[in-house]
């Protein structure tokens, strides 16, 4: 008996608009990159109910004849490839023809669209990829489709989208992206009415930057330019002491598209190699140009991702690029200078903190900078391509591809900008609740003193023993709250501190109530796109609260952790990392003699991600060490 069907052509088409329409997101994608591709001058998005309901997009580029409009909704119906020759360097966004068929196989649309200098134009109407009605029609030149009720033939994939909230927030991401790749045209968005986002389009990509990603992110970025040999490097990246809780801000743009690629984000990320807070993402807007032939992104149908010829050589242009513009950073430009006056700042939707609080964490310019030149800069490589005087790049960087992880879990003990933390009032460290089982009897001890305000020196009988400070206050921190099998002591702010989540974080925090109350943040929503936080847990400082909240998130969204008693483990990392002493600070001769007496006693040995709080030196050691025995 015969088992093997040949699918229907429907069948067919909606199996392959499933690799194409993922989400609301993808339908705004692809249509606002047939509207660059159409050499538009004016892009307006408008999204109603998440996108799934509504999504329109018009554009004032060349417009459709009658029969292109006829035949654009065919798979394979594409105006930009001829044969595969062309295949070879593709120069606009859309080549593959799939887009319009895809998304109309899974929708109802409306179109109108009239060429430039056509007497009258055309509407066509198409229910789940089937042409309705089509008739000349009066409209302006350019193109408007109109996207309703996404996936209503397809139950399975409309149980799949989340909520209106948060498929908005990505339509808004995937137009800003959009955006951000093409500063020379001047984008709209608007969301159930209101305007979102608008672009300049004066072909500046400072102006554009500082329209799209908000006054305070811009006047946080360092320009930077760089490359070589045909790779063409521009844009801005974010100074050391604006680094992120995740990797959201950071804009890859490869030949005007915007692109997903681990290996732009190696090279970002390495060039901020111990100049950023551990647990912090740079931010940046980077445009890449280079040979149309040299970058293959015909790898999936969505086209985010590519596929260079010569890794290595991008790595490094991009590599070299950032590391320059951090070097110079005190010769970095901000983009918000010189600005036309047309620009008006828009939302910071990048950012969390407000300027005060941002100041107070430490975090500001005018805490001290890491150098990046100097000696550690002088050691190069030789036989890549490298400006002279810049550090080298870690020659493990193809090994260490696998970014989906944080990089290092090493905290503050290395960070630079946390010398200038202010000093606690009173003492924050608190007993640890297990101190009270009997101690074993040891000899006396003495704290000989503390090295660079973030090692202390004991002595103790015949070893000498060197302390993390701030990774052994985080485990007595961490064990503490372990120990309490309950929610998190909180401390209620007198002065609440706002929070502005992007869209992303704010469903978590929303979603995860109940979660981030029991970690002892007090979170309440304070008008449409803003928070309050009432409360935080005991032991933190308020600087510290929204990036503990921002991190939290992150976790949240990996959702790393295998079992979810381990994942309450994670967020209890977070709180007391935050609320630890930190490297850097001026503590108390009683406070360090608490951590001390808490490390010597042998119950704090590794802080919770592993590393151990403390090195030992015995006196034998330190003989041999000076050849005083052999
Ligand atoms: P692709 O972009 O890969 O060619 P699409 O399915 O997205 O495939 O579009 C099919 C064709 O429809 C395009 O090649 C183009 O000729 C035409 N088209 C689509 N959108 C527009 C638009 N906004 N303006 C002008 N032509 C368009
Ligand atoms: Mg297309």
């Amino acid at each position: 008996m015969s088992v093997i069907n040949i699918l229907s052509p429907h069948v067919a088409d909606l199996i392959a608009a499933g690799e194409v329409v993922e989400r609301p997101a993808s339908v705004v994608k692809e249509l606002c990159e047939n509207a660059i591709d159409a050499g538009a001058k004016n892009v307006t998005v408008e999204i109603r109910g998440g996108g799934a309901a509504y999504i329109r997009v018009t554009d004032d580029g060349c417009g459709m004849s009658p029969e292109d409009a006829g035949v654009a909704f065919l798979r394979h119906a594409t105006s930009k490839l001829r044969d595969e020759g062309d295949l070879a360097a593709i120069t606009t966004m859309g080549f593959r023809g799939e887009a319009l068929a895809a998304i109309s196989a899974v929708s109802k649309i409306r179109l109108t669209t009239r060429e430039r200098g056509a007497e009258s134009g055309t509407l066509v109407l198409l229910e789940a990829g089937e042409i309705l009605e089509m008739q000349p029609f009066g409209c302006p030149e350019g193109t408007t489709m109109e996207v309703r009720e996404l996936f209503y033939n397809t139950p399975a994939r409309q149980k799949f989208l989340k909520s209106d909230r948060s498929e908005a927030s990505a339509c808004q991401a995937a137009a800003l992206r959009c955006a951000l790749a093409h500063p020379e045209i001047c984008f709209r968005f608007l969301r159930d009415g209101d305007e979102q986002f608008f672009s300049p389009g004066d072909g500046r990509e400072d102006s554009c930057l500082y329209a799209l990603l908000g006054r305070e992110t811009a006047a946080n970025m360092l320009k930077c330019v760089g490359g070589q040999d045909g790779i063409e490097v521009s844009g801005y990246v974010s100074s050391p002491s604006f680094g992120r809780g995740n990797r959201g801000a950071q804009f890859f743009i490869c030949n005007g598209r915007a692109i997903r690629s681990q290996l732009l984000q190696a090279a970002l990320e390495q060039a901020y190699k111990n100049t950023l807070l551990t647990g912090r993402y740079p931010g940046c807007v980077l445009y890449l140009t280079l040979g149309f032939g040299s970058v293959d992104v015909n790898v999936h149908p969505a086209k985010t991702e590519v596929k260079f010829s010569e890794e290595r050589r991008v790595f490094d242009a991009v590599y070299y690029a950032v590391l320059s513009a951090l070097a110079g950073e005190e010769r970095g430009r901000a983009p918000s200078a010189e600005l036309p006056a047309s620009v008006k700042p828009r939302g910071d939707f990048y950012r969390t903190m407000s300027a005060e609080q941002f100041r107070e964490s430490g975090l500001s310019a005018s805490s001290p900078r890491p150098a990046v030149s100097g000696a550690a800069a002088a050691r190069a490589p030789s036989g890549s391509w490298r400006p002279t005087g810049l550090r080298a790049p870690d020659p493990q960087w193809q090994t260490r591809f696998d970014l989906s992880a944080p990089v290092s879990t090493e905290k503050s003990a290395q960070a630079p900008a946390a010398a200038g933390f202010p000093a606690p009032a009173g003492s924050r460290i608190v007993e640890n609740a297990v101190q009270n089982v009997e101690k074993p009897r040891l000899p006396d001890h003495k704290i000989v003193g503390e090295a660079m305000k973030t090692f202390l020196i004991v002595e103790q009988g015949e070893a000498l023993i060197l302390i993390d400070k701030h990774a052994a206050h985080e485990r007595m921190i961490f064990d503490r709250l372990k120990a309490q099998d309950r929610a998190v002591m909180a401390q209620s702010l007198l002065a609440p501190i706002p929070l502005r989540p992007d869209g992303a974080d704010a469903e978590l925090i929303e979603k995860n109530a109940a979660l981030f109350s029991s970690l002892g943040f007090e979170i309440e929503p304070y008008g449409e796109h803003e928070y309050v936080l009432r409360a935080l847990p005991a032991d933190m400082e308020a600087g510290d609260a929204a990036a503990a909240v921002e991190e939290i998130c992150e976790k949240l969204r990996r959702g790393r952790a295998p079992r979810p008693e381990d994942a309450r483990d994670e967020y209890l990392h977070t709180v007391a990392c935050k609320a630890a002493i930190k490297a850097g600070w001026d503590n108390s001769p009683e406070e360090l003699e608490r951590v001390a007496a808490e490390v010597l006693s042998g119950r704090v040995k590794y802080c919770p991600h592993g590393r151990p709080v403390s090195v030992v030196l015995t006196k034998k050691e330190l003989d041999k060490l000076f050849r005083r025995i052999v």
